[in-house]
C-alpha cells in the first residue's frame, strides 16, 4: 500500500489529505502535526466565523487580490477556484453565505462547521492523524522512499505534501536547500499603520468609505475604506498597502509617509469646482458649518484645521492659496508612519518556498519528485476576504489529486 504523508494538519493539510484519499483510495494517508490540535487557525480564523472564500468568479480578477503568487495561482484556479469550493463544502452539507462584501462564511457563522465537516470527513476516509509529531527533516532514500525524521520516531513515505503555513522565519525549511530549493525571506503582511506623531489619531473610530491611499515616492497605491485608529490608520485601503508593500515597506522599515485622498479618485479640478460653487451659493455661511464633500464633521475640521482655515470663517473668504491648500489637504494629505501593527484578524506571511520551483498544474516540487507542497508555506499570499483559505484549498487539492501520479 504506497504511504501519502500530509506534513501539518491546517487548512490545506486537511483538504490536501481528503483530495489524496478521494483520488487514490487505495493508499494509506496520514496527517503529521507538530502541535497537540489539528486546525487551530482555521478556528481562529474570521473572528471565530472562518471567512472560507470570497464570491469573485473571474479567476483574471480573483488572482489580483494576490500579493505573491498571482500568476502561479492563476493555474491552480482553472482545476480549482472558489466556484469548486463553494461547491464542495456543500456537496458535504455544509451550507455557505456571501456578505455584502462578498466574503463568504459558513451559515452558522462558526469555524467548528468547517472543522467539524474536515474531521467527520477525515474519519469516513479513514485518514490517520499523528499529533505531536513535528517533521524535522526529510530525508530521499535510494528506493524511490522518503524517511520523515521526528522527535522520537522516524516514518516512510512513498510521497509527501508539505503544508507547514507561513512561518517569521525559514529555519524549518533549511532541509529544503540540500534539494537546491529557493527559500524567500518571510516578511510580515497585512498590518496597520502607526503614526505615534500624528495629532489625526484623535479621530479614532473614522471610517471613511471611499479613499485611495499611497505611499510617498512609490508606485503602491491602494482604494477601499480607511478607519482611523488611536495608533493610526487601518482599514482595508490600508491593509492593501501593507499587503502589497510587504517587502518594500520591509525593506523601509515601516518609516515612510502615507498620502490620503480623502474624496475617494476625485482630482483637482472637479474638487475646485465644488469649491467654488459653494462659495458662491453659500457665500456668508460659516465653513465649519457646511461641508460640501459628504465626510464626517469631525475630519471636516480637522482638515480645514490643517489647512490653516478657522472652522469659523466664512466660505467667501475660501480663496487663493487657502483654497488651494484645503484641495491639497483633500486630495493629497500626508501622514508619517513609524511601525506598524498586526493585524487582529487575519495575518499572513509573505515569503516562504520560491513558486519557480513548484510546478502549479500539480504542486509537484520540480527538484523533487513524489514531493509536493500546498498553502501558506508557498511564497504565496492573499488580502483579506477568504483569499488565503482559497488558496489553501485550491493547492491542496490539486496536490492531493497528483500526489501519486509522479507526473515531472
Ligand atoms: C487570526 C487569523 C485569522 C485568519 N482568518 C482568515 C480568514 O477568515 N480567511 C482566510 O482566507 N484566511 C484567514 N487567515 C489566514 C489563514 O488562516 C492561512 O492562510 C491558512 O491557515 C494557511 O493554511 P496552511 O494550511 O497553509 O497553514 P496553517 O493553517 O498555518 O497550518 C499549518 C500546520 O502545520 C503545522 N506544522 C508546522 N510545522 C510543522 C512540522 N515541522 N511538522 C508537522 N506539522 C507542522 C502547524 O502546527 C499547523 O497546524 C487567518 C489567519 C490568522 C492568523
Amino acid at each position: 500500500m504506497k504511504k501519502i504523508a500530509i506534513i501539518g494538519g491546517g487548512a490545506a493539510g486537511f483538504f490536501a489529505a481528503l483530495s489524496a484519499k478521494e483520488h487514490f483510495p487505495s493508499a494509506d494517508v496520514t496527517i503529521y502535526e507538530k502541535s497537540a490540535k489539528v486546525l487551530s487557525k482555521v478556528k481562529v480564523s474570521g473572528g471565530g466565523r472562518c471567512n472560507v472564500t470570497h464570491a469573485c468568479f473571474d479567476n483574471k480578477k480573483l488572482i489580483t487580490y494576490y500579493p505573491r503568487g498571482a500568476n502561479y495561482l492563476r493555474k491552480s484556479f482553472e482545476q480549482f477556484n472558489t466556484r469548486s469550493t463553494i461547491e464542495w463544502f456543500k456537496k458535504r452539507g455544509v451550507e455557505l453565505e456571501t456578505l455584502s462584501d462578498n466574503c463568504i462564511f459558513p451559515k452558522s457563522n462558526s469555524s467548528q462547521t468547517i472543522i467539524d465537516c474536515f474531521l467527520s470527513e477525515a474519519r469516513r476516509l479513514g485518514i490517520k492523524q499523528k499529533l505531536q509529531t513535528p517533521i524535522n527533516d526529510i530525508i530521499q532514500l535510494e528506493d524511490d522512499t522518503f524517511e520523515l525524521v521526528s522527535t522520537a520516531e522516524n516514518f516512510k513515505a512513498n510521497a509527501i505534501i508539505y503544508t507547514t503555513g507561513g512561518q517569521p522565519k525559514n529555519n524549518s525549511l533549511q532541509w529544503l536547500t540540500k534539494f537546491n530549493h529557493t527559500l524567500v525571506e518571510p516578511v510580515p503582511s497585512l498590518f496597520t499603520f502607526n503614526m505615534p506623531n500624528e495629532s489625526i489619531r484623535t479621530l479614532m473610530g473614522i471610517v471613511v468609505e471611499e479613499t485611495t491611499t499611497k505611499v510617498e515616492g512609490t508606485k503602491l497605491e491602494a482604494t477601499g475604506p480607511l478607519l482611523i485608529t488611536h495608533w493610526g490608520m487601518s482599514g482595508p485601503s490600508i491593509l492593501k498597502l501593507s499587503a502589497f508593500g510587504a517587502r518594500l515597506l520591509s525593506e523601509k522599515n515601516y518609516d515612510f509617509y502615507v498620502l490620503v485622498n480623502w474624496l475617494h479618485k476625485q482630482k483637482e479640478p472637479e474638487t475646485k469646482h465644488i469649491l467654488e460653487s459653494t462659495i458662491q451659493q453659500h457665500s456668508d455661511k460659516k465653513i465649519g458649518n457646511l461641508n460640501p464633500f459628504g465626510i464626517s464633521t469631525r475630519l471636516w475640521h480637522f482638515l480645514l484645521e490643517k489647512s490653516d482655515i478657522s472652522i469659523d470663517s466664512k466660505w467667501k473668504e475660501l480663496q487663493g492659496k487657502k483654497a488651494n491648500k484645503l484641495i491639497n489637504t483633500l486630495l493629497n494629505d500626508r501622514y508619517h508612519v513609524s511601525g506598524k501593527t498586526t493585524f487582529k484578524e487575519e495575518f499572513v506571511t509573505a515569503g516562504g518556498i520560491g513558486l519557480s520551483d513548484i510546478d502549479f498544474n500539480t504542486m509537484q516540487s520540480r527538484k523533487v519528485k513524489r514531493l509536493f507542497f500546498a498553502g501558506e508555506v508557498l511564497d504565496v499570499d492573499g488580502v483579506t476576504g477568504g483569499f488565503n483559505f482559497q488558496a489553501a484549498w485550491s493547492t491542496g487539492w490539486i496536490a492531493g489529486k497528483n500526489v501519486l501520479s509522479y507526473r515531472l
